[in-house]
């Protein structure tokens, strides 16, 4: 660890994706796929050989089972099991007998003859019909990546090995590696890639965790250990940081809370404009551990249960009952304020670990409701677990990706088949519980009259409807800077959303990111929103302004902003106008 001013200030500029300001060592997280070394052995060095490969089994089973309690007291024993699979995998007698007759017989060194004995194995499994055995391949891969870490003996960079308090910078972080992140363990996190709506980065905001992203090449210019401080607020890192750097920022994180005090005050206080309109406020969520917080801000209840962040979790395919004891547990905290669970929403970002998975990672591809519709056992096990838990609450269900009124229809078709297989089995349910659409591909945009007429209720997807709209991949740091949801083609669409709903009396509410954002509140709210969904540490802030903000003022704000051609003129007005009903307060805020 370098101490502040010993060696050279380097400021790097990325996009501001989670607020806060941290200051602590950096840790490189790498995935890079390993170089098997490859060499011939003379014959006396063939015993040193297998005693290296014993040390490193030994460090091997040490970390597995280090992972293994780590996630038993994490997440339960049920989630812990699969690593009992992956000492058997690593301690298995036939393979390390091939590997050892391998290294006698080939004269190869031992990383090369256990990586060619491994290959083998999952091709053989790989090729098995019984999808159990296929499975087998990724516990395989799993375990020998470790022992071939260790053999090699590269610094291990796995994120549970990282020191407490660091902050992660990584060219980019998969929902699966935040998911497994102990989230009490680092500060903060910065990676090469992304944008603001990946989904690495929309977790960081409901841990309430500083991140920036789009950094290009954060993790050549940092080397673990290095001191860093990463501003949330406006997108900068800086490596090295000065004492008068630190003091700064140390000033700038002080003002904030002094701020985040102020917002709180009003917690506790209805979620309506000053004339009394209501929006209702409530928080975006992925599991049930999250819910402390949608108390803590007193939000109105859950407008988005991402039901995928348990898939990523369990790291496959959860049972009936396993996510019944989740959406229940969920429901029934929420004491009667509606929650909305999203369906199963896999691929683009969110790939589910394991040779099981078929959706793809393509954001135009196999994913959503089209993954689900055509794997209705996936999809069965989830429609009965959530309309199970409809008991216990004011649960509502939606479906992601829907393109148009034909897969709206299959849904809705799968959900009575559902009830139907519980009505049978006797086991109770909410024959009522509303069903809606996400709206969030912009062929269901233009058809808002159509797909209106078969819900009870729409659900704004802004960051994949402005990804689609604008052509913008939502995780490409090339072309983040194009993602615009102060553009006119989004703004257009939004108001076209939201009045058709309206004049066929359906509701509309915002889920994606924008709905968290202060400055499109206004916005929102003037184009008639009827509630707003968003990570649960955003809510204060926007429960504060939404309290002084006046309704025809937003809708005439709405107004002038649609006449506006240029999106940096958009984004200049709505500044202005949040200024202007903040008050001083937008002085320290801005
Ligand atoms: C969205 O697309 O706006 C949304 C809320 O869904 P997700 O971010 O999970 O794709
Ligand atoms: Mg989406």
């Amino acid at each position: 660890m370098t101490q502040p001013g010993s060696q050279d200030e380097i400021i790097i500029k990325g996009i501001a994706a989670s607020p806060g300001v941290v200051h602590g060592p950096a840790f490189v997280y790498q995935r890079n796929e390993l170089e098997i070394p490859h060499y011939k052995l003379e014959e006396t060095e063939i015993e040193a050989e297998f005693e290296r490969f014993e040390q490193a089994m030994l460090e091997t089973r040490a970390e597995i089972t280090a992972v293994r309690n780590k996630v038993a007291s994490n997440l339960g024993e049920g989630e812990a099991r699969i690593f009992d699979a992956h000492l058997m995998v690593l301690e298995d007698s036939a393979l390390i007998e091939e590997v050892t007759t391998e290294v006698r017989e080939s004269r190869f060194n031992i990383e090369h003859c256990y990586n060619e004995v491994v290959q083998r194995y999952m091709a053989f499994f790989s090729s098995m019909e019984d999808d159990y055995l296929k499975e087998r391949v990724t516990d395989i891969q799993d375990v020998s990546r470790r022992l071939l870490h260790n053999l090699i003996g590269l610094q291990n960079t796995d994120l549970g090995h990282m020191e407490r308090n660091s902050i992660v910078v990584s060219t980019d972080l998969t929902p699966s590696d935040t998911a497994n992140l102990d989230r009490h363990k680092f500060l903060g996190f910065i990676t090469d890639t992304g944008g603001q709506t990946s989904h690495s980065v929309i977790m960081a905001r409901s841990l309430q965790i500083p991140a920036v992203v789009s950094l290009h090449d954060a993790t050549h210019k940092i080397r673990t250990g290095d001191m860093i401080l990463v501003d949330g607020y406006d997108g900068i890192v800086v490596i090295h940081p000065t004492e008068e750097r630190l003091f700064q920022f140390g000033k700038l994180a002080s003002e904030r809370q002094k701020l985040d005090a102020l917002y709180r005050t009003s917690l506790d206080l209805p979620s309506e404009s000053l004339d009394g309109t209501k929006l209702p406020l409530m928080s975006n969520i992925e599991g049930m551990d999250e819910f402390a917080q949608v108390d803590q801000v007193c939000a109105d209840g859950v407008g988005l249960f991402r039901t995928e962040g348990l898939f990523l979790r369990h790291h496959g395919y959860p049972t009936e009952e396993q996510q019944f004891e989740e959406y229940d547990a969920v429901a029934s905290s929420a004491m009667g304020r509606p929650v909305i669970f999203r369906t199963l929403d896999i691929g683009g970002d969110k790939i589910i670990d394991g040779p099981n998975q078929v959706a793809d990672s393509s954001f135009m591809g196999f994913r959503a409701i089209r993954f689900c519709l055509e794997t209705p056992d996936i999809f069965m096990v989830q429609l009965r677990a959530i309309l199970r838990s409809s008991t216990h609450g004011n649960v509502k269900v939606m479906f992601p990706m829907i393109s148009g009124l034909d897969e709206l229809r299959r849904a809705k078709a799968m959900l009575e088949q559902a009830k139907t297989e519980l009505k049978k089995e006797g086991k109770p349910f909410d024959d009522t519980m509303q069903v809606g659409a996400m709206i969030e591909i912009p062929s269901a945009a233009l058809t808002i009259d159509l797909l209106a007429k078969e819900v009870d209720f729409l659900s704004l997807g802004t960051n994949d409807l402005i990804q689609y709209l604008m052509a913008v991949d939502r995780l490409n740091d090339r072309v983040a800077h194009l993602y615009e949801p102060a553009h006119p083609a989004v703004l257009r669409t939004l108001k076209q959303i939201f009045d058709q709903a309206h004049s066929a009396g359906v509701p509309v509410g915002v889920c994606g990111e924008i709905a968290g954002d202060p400055l499109f509140v206004s916005l929102l709210l003037g184009m008639g929103a009827d509630s707003l969904s968003m990570a649960s540490a955003l809510l204060p802030e926007l429960k504060y302004f939404l309290r002084k903000l006046h309704l025809k003022r937003a809708q005439g704000l709405v107004e002038a902003v649609l006449k506006l051609e240029d999106p940096n003129e958009v984004k200049a007005r709505l500044q202005h106008f949040h200024e202007q009903v903040l008050g001083p307060v937008a002085v320290i805020a801005g």
